[in-house]
């Protein structure tokens, strides 16, 4: 039986590491002990009994075999530069073997006119391809030295290389501990549902992963670890929910009162969509159930979610608490607390803003306000979760844009209540299904999967760059007839030089193409003072300027229904979940919107793919599926806190099915057994325990 010990032994421990190699293991590959090493599975897998033809030799061949005669060797090139070239020849063509290093030793092995085995990585170089140090063997010799079978290849990084850690070097260190962990890999899984599913065991499927004996084993290693992945995944954000469920009693919101009422008869701009009110009858009745709500709300641009959060809010004024709204940007702020202040007037409502910008003096007022009462609504950025901001009887936060809010600052938020607010986070980055399912599995989920009537949607297009004479007069004539113009450069990293640069240079081109008095310009970028951005945004807003020239600064939630077109110059530079949020900030009025697209002729295939992606479509959900698929989940935001990272081999695209068997085995497991107490699932709370161990999150959870 084991041992947890042996899977916490630290790395350097292993024959064969030593500290410095241990050093760079763990920097680099986040390997710290035995059992990280024992999880650090192969990427691919190549058949050394395969061998490939020269002419098929092609970009999405990772790794070739190949077999064939050495025709010629030459050494080229003099002193540092000199290399050696072989060329190979096998029935269907020829191919060059190319050595920087040890030139003199490997010409000395080669020998025209003998049959070798080579193996390698190829390039393209000068329109053909060649293998740059690859292994060879004679082809006589072959049959004894090279395993047939399955090979594992394994990620490894420059530095660990040149220490003897390649692919082969780490899978040597996995052989030395897999053969000393023989009977030291205990198992994750209760019986019971290794049993109903056929599972292997652990230790035989980390056996095979690393050292498949075959084909059809590995596969079944492989489900194994990427059902267990997903199986304790899915357990723990279901604790998390369970606990939450169970611990925090909320606040009842039985009332639905004059506030709501005043503002559905007399203050309500327009008709809610249905989509509008079903999202509210669901929260009504999360609150008034007497526990802690914790919904997401999803809705694509423009889909009207600041009348749900608004519309709530005032349920929570109706019942006598305060409520509060947290954003992302100062900019978004703002505008929530114009918007929200217009919609609310004539309501006896005191409506307050709070973001790092608010001077001492009236952040004394806020203070006093919130703690006797007579504020009602507080709206801000994360300023508001200051430990300083003490609210009278805080009933309720909206989190807008939740992508930007992590797990953690959540969780932050109502600890410092003793019953905790109700949470409702909203967010326009649509997510697939399956994601939500695990990034936001704690949370219940509503969405708004309607627009209001009357949207024309926006027209896209893609140009190049020397096709902007023709976009500048396009964007006159658009000026000229009333409309407005975001002009969005990329800033990748607000720090960088360079792309500030493109955007004072494309502000200066647009203002001498639009001069004064005329036209009038704004700029927005991240360096800026924050009230001298307000300034600009609300020059816009107020359409004093025609043209707003920005970074992605005002890629959230800003709402200027006159602006009828959005260029966004480099689009390829940018994500597809950004590039549809852009959009999203035209076709907000009755005009017909344009969005145009403008990039350099040398497209990546992701780059083209996206810019493609967003011509062709303008469903959120099917831009947030393609965006899934061409970053993988690692990169999409909010994954970070979600412990979608801790995924190994599962992948949350491609394992849709096995996302929800895990998801549904965990519902029984939890049904049946809520607190994991019985004997049975001894083993999933020593698993959860030492993970936690590790990452300290199981405070959260117990
Ligand atoms: P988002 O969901 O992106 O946050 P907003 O809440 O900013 O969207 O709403 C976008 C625009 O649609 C706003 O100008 C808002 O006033 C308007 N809007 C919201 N609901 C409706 C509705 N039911 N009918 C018409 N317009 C609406
Ligand atoms: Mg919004």
């Amino acid at each position: 039986m084991i041992t947890y010990s042996f899977a916490e032994q630290a790395i350097e421990y292993l024959k064969g590491v030593g500290p410095k190699r241990a050093e760079l293991l763990k920097k680099e590959l986040n390997i710290y002990t035995f059992g990280d090493l024992l999880t650090y599975f192969p990427f691919r897998y190549i058949d050394k009994s395969k061998f490939h033809n020269i002419k098929e030799i092609n970009n999405d061949l990772v790794y070739v075999q190949i077999k064939g005669k050495i025709t010629s060797i030459e050494t080229i090139g003099k002193l540092r530069a000199t290399r050696l070239v072989a060329t190979l020849q096998d029935a269907t063509g020829t191919i060059e073997l190319v050595w920087f290093q040890g030139v003199k030793w490997m010409k000395d092995k080669l020998k025209v006119g003998e049959e070798y085995v080579v193996f390698g990585k190829p390039n393209l170089f000068n329109y053909s391809y060649n293998i740059t140090h690859p292994d060879v063997e004679l082809l006589s010799e072959n049959t004894a030295s090279i395993v047939t079978g399955l090979y594992p290849f394994y990620y490894s990084s420059e530095k660990l290389k040149s220490l003897g850690f390649n692919s082969k070097g780490i899978s040597n260190i996995t052989k030395t501990l897999i053969t000393s962990a023989k009977g030291s890999i205990y198992e994750t899984l209760p019986d019971d549902i290794i049993q109903r599913y056929k599972l292997i065991s652990r230790e035989e499927a980390i056996l095979n992963i690393h050292f498949p004996a075959n084909p059809d084993i590995l596969q079944k290693a492989i489900t194994r670890i990427k059902f267990e992945e997903l199986f304790y995944l899915q357990l723990k954000l279901l604790m998390m929910k369970q606990v939450r469920l169970n611990k925090s009693q909320g606040h009842r919101f039985t009332i639905v009162g004059d506030y709501f009422n005043t503002f559905f008869k007399e203050n309500l701009p327009f008709e809610l969509t249905n989509a509008q009110k079903k999202v509210i009858k669901e929260i009504r009745v999360d609150i008034g159930s007497g526990k802690q709500m914790n919904r997401l709300l999803q809705g694509d641009v423009g889909s009207g979610k600041t009348l749900v959060a608004l519309m709530t809010m005032l349920i929570a004024l109706d019942n006598n608490y305060q409520a509060s709204m947290m954003v992302p940007t100062e900019i978004l702020a703002n505008q929530h607390y114009e918007t929200i202040s217009r919609m609310l007037s004539g309501l006896d409502i005191n409506v307050q803003l709070l973001t790092g910008s608010t001077k001492t003096k009236k952040r004394r007022e806020i203070d006093e306000g919130l703690q006797n009462g007579t504020i009602h609504i507080l709206i801000g950025t994360h300023a508001l979760i200051e430990d300083t901001v003490v609210f009278k009887n805080l009933g309720l936060v909206i989190i807008d844009e939740q992508h930007r809010f992590g797990v953690a600052q959540r969780a932050k938020l109502w600890e410092k209540n003793e019953i905790p607010p109700h949470i409702l986070v909203m967010t326009a980055t649509p997510i697939p299904r399956t994601l939500a399912m695990t990034l936001y599995g704690d949370l219940d989920y509503s969405v708004i999967d309607e627009l209001p009537p009357g949207r024309k949607p926006v027209k896209t297009y893609h140009y190049y760059d020397n096709d902007r004479l023709k976009i500048f007069n396009f964007m006159k004539q658009q000026v000229k007839a009333g409309r407005q113009v975001y002009v969005v450069y990329p800033l990748i990293n607000e720090s960088e030089t360079l792309d500030l640069k493109d955007l004072m240079d494309g502000y200066d081109s647009i203002t001498r193409e639009f001069p004064l008095p005329e036209f009038a310009v704004s700029i927005v970028h991240g360096q800026m003072k924050a009230v001298d951005k307000d300034f600009e945004m609300l020059r816009f807003i107020k359409k004093e300027t025609q043209i707003m020239v920005s970074t992605t600064v005002i890629e959230v939630g800003v709402d200027v229904p006159n602006a009828s077109v959005m260029v966004i110059e480099n689009a390829e530079r940018f994500g597809l979940s950004q590039l549809h949020q852009l959009r999203g900030r035209v076709g907000r009025g009755a005009d017909q919107s344009y969005c145009i697209l403008i990039s350099t002729h040398k497209l990546t295939s992701d780059g083209k793919k996206r810019i493609e992606t967003m011509v062709r479509t303008s469903d959120g959900f099917e831009i947030a599926e393609v965006d899934l698929k061409l970053r993988g989940p690692g990169d999409m935001e909010g994954t970070q806190q979600s412990g979608l990272v801790d995924l190994k081999l599962a992948n949350i695209v491609k394992d849709e099915k096995m996302i929800k068997l895990a998801r549904d085995t965990a519902i029984d497991v939890l049904g049946d057994d809520p607190l994991l107490d019985k004997e049975k699932n001894k083993r999933l709370i020593n698993q959860l325990k030492l993970m936690t161990k590790v990452k300290g999150s199981w405070e959260k959870i117990s």
